[in-house]
C-alpha cells in the first residue's frame, strides 16, 4: 500500500494532471462496461413467439438492441425467476392477466419503473400504481352464446347468469385458472364479497357440466349443443375465425360474441403485460422496449396479432375484432384490484364448491 502511495505521489510530482487523468480513464471504463451491456435484452415471455416476433425485428433494427426471448409458461416463468434472484439473466417478464403481474410485485420480483413515456402512453388503470407492471394489450372476457338457442335479448349482465332462466345452460371453465379469479376478484370490487359470493353460488348451480377443460373446450360445448352460454376471453374466437382448420371456421360461426354490463360497469377486460425484473442488469434497455410495445407502432401490431385490443382507443383493431362491435364500453376498473381480490375470489370459488 505505502509503495504504491508513494508512486502516486511520485506520478503526482511529475504529472499535476495526474487526477484528471485518472477520472477520464475510470468514466471511459465505465462506459465500456455499460456499452457491453446495453447492446441486449432478455425477456422471458409467457407469449407465444409467433405474435412477439415481429415486433421483436422492428425494435432490433429500430436500435441495434438484441432481444433475447426465453418462452415459457407463466408459473413456471416467475418460478424460475425467483430461484435465479440476484443471478438471473432476465431484465422483461412478458405475460398475461394483471393477476400474475401483481403476484410477481408481491414476491418481490420486479423493479419499480419511473418513466414519463409510459405513464403518458397507457392508461393509469391498465398499469400498477407503484410503477411495477404496465399493461400493453386488451383482452376482453365476454359472454358467448349459441345464437340458435339464446336470444339476444335474453343477455344482460354477468349478474343475469345467476338466474333460474339458466338453469343447465352454462358451462364455463374451472376455478384454479386465472382468468376465472380475476373475473371473480372485478366482481368483489364491483358488487361487494357477499353479493360475488352469491353470484358464484347461483351460476355455479345453473351448470350444465362440471368445469373442465379450457375456454375453447367451453366453446366447443356451446357449439355442440350441450350448453347454451358460456365466459370466455374474446381472443380465441378470433384464432377460431382465421383459422386454417376447416372445423374451427365452422365452429365459429355457430357461435357468438356478447358484451355484458354495457349499461353499467362495462365489459371485464384483463391485459397482457410488462415489467422489468428488480435484478435486470439491463434496465435501461427494459424500458426502452416496454416504451417501444406501449408505441402508437407497436400497438397496432401487438394487439392485432392475438385479435386483442390495444392500450389506446385511438389505435385501429382487426377486422375481426371489429365485427364483434368496437369499441364496446369496458370495466375501467383499476386492474390492481384483481390482483388485491385473488385470494378473496379463490376462498368464494372453494366455498361454493366451482371445481
Ligand atoms: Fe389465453
Amino acid at each position: 500500500m505505502v509503495i504504491e502511495d508513494k508512486t502516486y505521489n511520485q506520478l503526482e510530482k511529475n504529472h499535476p494532471y495526474i487526477h484528471l487523468i485518472m477520472q477520464i480513464v475510470i468514466i471511459s471504463f465505465s462506459i465500456a462496461v455499460t456499452s457491453v451491456s446495453a447492446d441486449e435484452v432478455n425477456i422471458y415471455s409467457a407469449r407465444k413467439g409467433y405474435l412477439l416476433q415481429p415486433l421483436v425485428d422492428a425494435f432490433q433494427n429500430d436500435t441495434g438492441v438484441k432481444v433475447n426471448v426465453i418462452s415459457g409458461k407463466a408459473k413456471v416463468l416467475q418460478k424460475r425467476i425467483k430461484q435465479e434472484g440476484q443471478n438471473t439473466r432476465a431484465d422483461v417478464l412478458l405475460t398475461v392477466d394483471a393477476g400474475n403481474l401483481f403476484k410477481a410485485k408481491e414476491d418481490g420480483l420486479l423493479k419499480r419503473i419511473s418513466s414519463k413515456k409510459l405513464n403518458k402512453l397507457i392508461p393509469s388503470y391498465l398499469r400498477d400504481e407503484d410503477g411495477y407492471w404496465f399493461g400493453l394489450s386488451i383482452r376482453s372476457r365476454v359472454i358467448m352464446y349459441n345464437p340458435d338457442k339464446v336470444k339476444i335479448s335474453d343477455l344482460s349482465t354477468y349478474e343475469d347468469l345467476a338466474n333460474k332462466k339458466w338453469k343447465n345452460r352454462i358451462c364455463i371453465r374451472s376455478s384454479s385458472n386465472i382468468y376465472n379469479q380475476s373475473l371473480l376478484a372485478s366482481i368483489i370490487s364491483n358488487l361487494g364479497e357477499d353479493n360475488a359470493e352469491q353470484w358464484a353460488r347461483d351460476v355455479k348451480s345453473n351448470f350444465s357440466k362440471d368445469p373442465k377443460g379450457n375456454d375453447r373446450t367451453q366453446m366447443t360445448s356451446v357449439v355442440m349443443g350441450e350448453c347454451d352460454v358460456t365466459i370466455a376471453n374474446t381472443y380465441y374466437l378470433g384464432k377460431w375465425i382465421s383459422s386454417e382448420k376447416d372445423n374451427e371456421r365452422k365452429y365459429a360461426e355457430k357461435i357468438s360474441v356478447f358484451f355484458p354490463n354495457q349499461e353499467g360497469s362495462g365489459a371485464h377486460i384483463n391485459i397482457s403485460g410488462a415489467a422489468v425484473i428488480k435484478y435486470s442488469k439491463n434496465e435501461a434497455n427494459a424500458i426502452r422496449f416496454l416504451e417501444y410495445l406501449a408505441s402508437d407502432a407497436a400497438q397496432v401490431l401487438y394487439a392485432q396479432a392475438n385479435h386483442e385490443y390495444p392500450i389506446r382507443d385511438n389505435i385501429a383493431v382487426s377486422k375481426i375484432v371489429e365485427s364483434w362491435g368496437y369499441p364496446f364500453k369496458k370495466d375501467t376498473l383499476n386492474l390492481g384490484e384483481l390482483g388485491k381480490n385473488n385470494r378473496k375470489a379463490v376462498m368464494i370459488f372453494d366455498r361454493v364448491g366451482w371445481k
